[in-house]
């Protein structure tokens, strides 16, 4: 029988995949693979892009062809036997990933087509530079002894990073409170209550269990008018898997961190960087340690005064001082003072219909796309639709759009890749893409209707959708979001989410359910308005965590516990306006960075946030709906991929170096001098 995850002639054929068609799949594509390398290599000859190069970029997309149904599937519709199966390939995946980035021969012969190459083709340039450079981050290039020492360094620290999340996660769960008395609950919303509740009864208790999951802590501290439940709340989630607090020194990740950043450090220093930021910034956009730094510093200053001045507001009206336990609280008063607006109140005016075909409108009138429903073959869920994507040369790609939450389906929001842009050694694919949400069903009469934060989420994964699809590059690796510098990846997403926001489209893509009628003007003001409530405080956050994730990465040596204590303090003295407790230990669980791939990187959401609204601000100078606009930003962002370096290609966009200010414009926040 033929495996169908082995046929690449069309889109994959997902009914027709079961689990144990996939590890002979994968086992087969590997085996192929690494032999078809060694023969590359044996062969006699200069080394030359075809076959070597483009053989590389073929085998990699027959890889991707298989495996991404695969992870999509295992995501999206996930079973015993498909997991299993998908696990056992993991190891095997990154094995051949090992192999091929540490092999020296295929790092020679790689470098060897480079010094030939005489940058006529920008792709062709572009893919032979991030493969040598991957395979020198990766430590081919280094002696015997490094070597080892380097990947030694590697697999400790995939151990450490992951004990990491193991103790954040281990305090979480061991944390809970029983509530006896009804009164101390006040203000927390009925479904908080319900569920507090039905947990004492599956526990056999009396009154009301919670645990410490963020959901509940968040709607504690937002709530909970009981002010001394908000600090019991506040002081089990800032301490967790710390030397203090209601667990202090049981799971405690104060040495682990010590110890990951050592060897970061070691690792970059190996590699000749003078420390892990710098080691970080290689794939990425910015440009130096001081670039970034600058960056974060001047942000923060802009905008602090703004900060402060909604502090002293939420102080003014609590009448107190504030302690970091009231600082939800009193939002969430304030919110609902100035703009009285619920998300629920707007659901019944997004139906999910109306929300589509406005936000394909908008983007036919943006980039002269159109977008058309088409039959899909073989899906994995009957409510899943598959949509063309064209222009008057002909069809440019296609998605798979699966909107709604179910069982055995992951949370969250996010494009990925099905089959990525390729045209080389016979293959000629046009990109597809997945989008996945996880809005809320339809129910009997009524049809899924969004609030408009989904609304937001829609038009954000719609971005990376168009990234992925319109792209006009031919080499898979740099083709759409491939090869994209990792802060500068969000650039597309963030611009669409602008567009949810616009009194230009809000009326066409929005309608009530029953009867078409528009949201009423006055509704949509106060959601424009409210767009920028407390957003200098939020920014001021953000920025606290990228500062002191940049600045306990750019030592000239690993950090102590006092050390890494200290910068702390001073980023906080310098950045923060809300009022910090000293038991606070939000680093301890700060997972983002000790636990996974954010190290050094945190920023980038900021530098994203920065590219994005500048570029949206070329459209709000030149019309919302500017066609040379809207051409501009597809040829030099969406069409390139990863084929031209993110700096470049927003220079080329805009006419000049990004700014801050469009962001801060944005956000309300005064640009200053
Ligand atoms: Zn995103």
């Amino acid at each position: 029988m033929k495996n169908p995850l082995l046929d690449h002639s069309g889109l994959p054929h997902f009914c027709q995949v079961s689990p144990e068609h996939i590890e002979p799949a994968v086992d087969a594509l590997l085996s192929e693979n690494l032999g078809a390398i060694d023969r590359l290599l044996e062969a006699p000859g200069p080394r030359a892009w075809d076959p070597l190069v483009d053989s590389l970029e073929a085998m990699e997309h027959r890889l991707g062809r298989t495996w991404a149904p695969v992870a999509h599937l295992n995501a999206v519709v996930n079973s015993a036997g498909l997991r299993e199966a998908y696990n056992r390939c993991l190891p095997k995946l990154s094995r051949y990933n090992t192999q091929v980035g540490q092999n020296e021969s295929l790092y020679q012969a790689f470098l060897a087509v480079a010094e030939a190459d005489d940058g006529a083709d920008r792709a062709r340039s572009a893919v032979l530079e991030y493969a040598l450079r991957d395979f020198r981050l990766s430590g081919v290039a280094l002696p015997r002894e490094q070597k080892a020492r380097f990947r030694d360094i590697m697999e400790r620290l995939s151990s450490l990073q992951s004990r990491f999340e193991e103790n954040v996660l281990d305090a979480t769960n061991a944390w809970s409170r029983q509530i006896l008395d009804r009164s101390a609950l006040s203000g927390l919303p009925d479904d908080v209550l319900e569920r507090a509740r039905a947990a004492a009864e599956a526990k056999d208790l009396k009154g009301w269990f919670f645990s410490l999951d963020f959901p509940t802590f968040y709607a504690v501290q937002s709530h909970a008018d009981n002010r001394s439940l908000r600090e019991d709340f506040y002081r089990a989630w800032t301490t967790r898997a710390s030397d203090t607090g209601p667990f202090g020194g049981r799971w405690d990740n104060t040495e682990i961190m010590v110890e990951i950043l050592a060897l970061r450090h070691e690792a970059a220093s190996l590699l000749g960087f003078n420390n892990y930021a710098e080691y970080s910034l290689a794939t990425k956009m910015a440009e130096s340690v001081g670039q970034v730094l600058e960056f974060l510093e001047d942000l923060a200053a802009r905008c602090r005064p703004t900060a402060e001045d909604e502090l002293n507001r939420l102080e003014a009206l609590a009448g107190h001082p504030l302690e970091a336990w009231d600082i939800a609280y009193f939002s969430e008063r304030l919110r609902k003072q100035l703009f009285s607006i619920s998300e629920e109140e707007l659901r019944p005016f997004f139906p999910v219909d109306r929300v589509l075909k406005g936000l394909f409108e908008t983007t036919t009138r943006l980039f002269g796309i159109e977008i058309t429903a088409a039959e899909a073959p073989d899906t994995w869920h009957e409510d899943v639709r598959y949509y063309e994507i064209r222009d008057s040369d002909g069809p440019r790609g296609g998605f798979y759009v699966d909107l709604y939450a179910r069982k055995h389906k992951r949370g969250g929001a996010w494009m990925d890749d099905c089959i990525g842009r390729a045209r080389l050694q016979g293959v000629d694919d046009l990109p597809v893409a997945f989008l996945v949400c996880n809005f809320m069903p339809p129910s009997t009469g009524r049809p899924a209707l969004l609030t408009h934060e989904e609304v937001v989420t829609l038009f954000h994964e719609f971005g990376h959708t168009l990234h992925h699809l319109l792209t006009r590059v031919p080499y898979p690796s740099v083709a759409g979001i491939n090869g994209v510098a990792w802060d500068a990846v969000e650039l597309p997403s963030q611009f669409m989410e602008n567009f949810a926001w616009r009194p230009e489209v809000l009326p066409a893509i929005s309608g009530h359910y029953l009867d078409g009628s528009p949201l009423p003007t006055e509704t949509l003001d106060r959601l424009i308005e409210s767009r920028n409530f407390q957003a200098a405080m939020a920014m001021v956050r953000q920025l606290e965590f990228s500062l002191f994730d940049f600045r306990i990465h750019a030592s000239d040596h690993g950090f102590s516990t006092a050390e890494m204590r200290e910068t702390l303090e001073s980023v906080r003295r310098q950045v923060a306006v809300i009022p910090y407790p000293a038991f606070n230990r939000l680093p301890h669980a700060f997972s983002h960075i000790f636990g996974g791939g954010y190290a050094a990187g945190y920023y980038s959401y900021k530098w994203a946030e920065v590219l994005s609204a500048d570029a949206f601000s070329a459209f709000e100078e030149e019309g919302v709906f500017d066609e040379n606009v809207g051409r501009r930003f597809l040829e030099n962002i969406l069409e390139v991929g990863g084929s031209v370096p993110a700096a470049e290609a927003f220079v080329a966009f805009r006419g000049r170096q990004p700014s801050p200010e469009p962001l801060l414009r944005l956000n309300g926040i005064p640009v200053g001098e």
